[in-house]
């Protein structure tokens, strides 16, 4: 059977509402990936979007060293800073405009914190599931202190993972996806072409807009389906824009707190290999915090979803 073509495909359209969430202490974000309705886009697999918060006196956000398998962290800086330890001796502060990647693959342990207290944070971090050929190899890290970006129209575009207009991130991903800041430099109308054999969605970050005729603000994720071969986009000035996007996972990820596995027993295991300061999960050299625990998995039978 072929694939059906942009022309005779009618694309999806599907509001997700993120949910808020805390992570490390009490730094609130909100969580538009993993959602009942929606567990994909492409292989990302998650999607935490933090701030922009004015952090009091005396506080910030700060993550204590915990594990990670089987995907890459995926974290684009937009006001604000994080310093990143992990478990390879790695310490990387990332400053606005920046992408970190950590590649967990078989094991990481990593920790974030915002370097200065009373500071700012505005920030997106994403997961993306390895593929089954990624998933066990050896962990990696790295940041990129600089990505594309070109004027289109009256948006500022930056290529954050894969190919757009003709320019490609350095980001190292491991399956056909894209993932792309734009932001609008004046009010109006623009468009963006798009690869209609990936899906997408989309998140205002902060600003307004109305996109694929649906209009969007800050806290709901806007799922756009496949066949798409343009966005149109119209947006209020100084609107910034998430664009996600990839070709439809074919691997059906499960995912239980930091970990992405295939099977019940693989995140079974690697909670005991946490639980019992295995050697797969080394300590994180510099940390401040101390480490996570985890949740029990007592009485938990995991449900793979698509
Ligand atoms: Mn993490």
């Amino acid at each position: 059977m072929t694939e059906p073509s942009a022309s005779t495909h009618i694309p999806t359209l599907q509001r997700i509402t993120a949910r808020e969430s805390v992570i490390g202490t009490d730094t609130v974000i909100r969580r538009a990936l993993p959602s009942a309705k929606l567990r994909t886009v492409g292989a990302w697999c998650f999607l935490d979007h933090a701030g922009p918060v004015q952090f009091a006196p005396g506080r910030g956000m700060h993550v204590g060293p915990h594990p990670h398998i089987g995907l890459q962290t995926f974290t684009w800086m937009i006001d604000g800073e994080v310093l990143h330890r992990d478990s390879l001796g790695c310490e990387q502060l990332i400053r606005p405009g920046q992408v970190n990647l950590m590649t967990a693959g078989r094991g990481i342990v990593h920790s974030e914190d915002t370097p200065i207290d009373g500071g700012r944070l505005h920030a997106a971090q994403l997961w993306i599931a390895l593929p089954d050929s990624q998933r066990h190899r050896e962990p990696c890290f790295r940041n990129y202190a600089e990505l594309p970006a070109l004027d289109h129209g009256g948006l500022r575009v930056t290529v954050l993972a894969g190919t757009v207009l003709g320019m490609t991130s350095p980001v190292q991903v491991y399956t056909p996806l894209v993932g792309i800041d734009l932001l609008a430099t004046r009010a109006g109308t623009d468009e963006l072409p798009l690869d209609p054999s990936f899906e997408h969605a989309a998140l205002v970050l902060r600003g307004k807009a109305v996109i694929a005729g649906e209009p969007l603000v800050p806290g709901e994720l806007l799922y756009l389906g496949r066949w798409r071969d343009t966005l149109v986009l119209h947006s209020e000035a100084d609107t910034q824009i998430l664009l996600l996007g990839g070709e439809p996972f074919t691997e059906t990820p499960l995912l239980w707190w930091n970990f992405v596995a295939r099977t019940q027993d693989e995140i079974e295991q690697a909670l005991a290999d946490w639980n019992q300061g295995s050697p797969r999960f080394a300590p994180v050299p510099g940390a401040v915090t101390a480490p996570i625990d985890a949740p029990s998995m007592t009485g938990v039978r995991l449900k793979s979803g698509t």
